[in-house]
């Protein structure tokens, strides 16, 4: 049997550990490598667009960069490729089927004011801006918002009925991203976060 050196034994060891990496890299590669689905064509951009109640902002359309633009624009070059801009819950539900139809990224917006960019996507952007009613019922005190309320609707919309909601204090911050990630604002103190407040919610799958 021929005798090695220590150096030739690093060297092929190393060798062996680098072709193990690769071969790791490549089956998780694979593992995420999607459905092989076709991407969609723009037929089923329209279809998309037809089945909308609300309306549908592809590139190039005079609403897309506004739409588009996060709070933080470090992430404004993230560039979606359709904009669902929701009229209501079916409309989620359409987008959220045609997305999975066709194997494209789908990420929600309420008031884009997410820190870290992760209501941006370079798929379809199911956006709730359209979406910013308030209500009271003065029997009961209860108030029911739409996802895309920002803190300023809320305030506004409270401020006749003499009821309080613990909302933030940024006025375009949507009532959806601040009541997920618990909400404190000027009167958390006194009557605690915006989600100790939340009875129901109304969920889309
Ligand atoms: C300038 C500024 C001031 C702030 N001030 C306060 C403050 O005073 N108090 C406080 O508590 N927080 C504050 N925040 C933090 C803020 O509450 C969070 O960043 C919150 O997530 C923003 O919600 P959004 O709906 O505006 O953002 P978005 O970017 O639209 O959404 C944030 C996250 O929620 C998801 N999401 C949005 N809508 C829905 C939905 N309808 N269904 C499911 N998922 C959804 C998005 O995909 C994303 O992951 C502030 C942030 C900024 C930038």
């Amino acid at each position: 049997m021929a005798a090695i050196t220590r150096r030739d034994f690093v060297r092929r060891s190393a060798r062996v550990a680098a072709a193990a990496a690769v071969a790791s890299q490549l089956e998780w590669l694979t593992a995420c490598g999607g459905t092989g689905r076709k991407a969609p064509t723009d037929k089923d951009w329209e279809r998309l667009a037809k089945e909308l109640h609300g309306r549908l902002v592809r590139p190039g359309g005079s609403e897309y960069t506004t739409l588009n633009r996060p709070s933080n624009l470090r992430y404004a070059n993230v560039r979606p490729q359709g904009i669902a801009v929701c009229s209501g819950a079916e409309d989620v539900r359409t987008s959220l089927l045609w997305a999975q139809e066709h194997d494209v990224p789908v990420v929600a917006r309420s008031g884009g004011h997410s820190y870290s960019g992760y209501s941006t996507t370079t798929g379809l952007l199911v956006d709730f801006s359209d979406l910013r009613r308030v209500s009271v019922d003065r029997t009961t005190g209860i108030v029911t918002v739409e996802p895309g309320a920002q803190n300023v609707d809320i305030y506004d919309g409270l401020q006749p009925y003499g009821v309080a909601f613990s909302a933030g204090r940024c006025p375009t911050v949507a009532v959806s991203g601040l009541t997920l990630g618990g909400g404190f604002g000027f009167s958390s103190r006194h009557i605690g976060t915006s989600s100790d407040a939340l009875l129901e919610t109304e969920v889309v799958t």
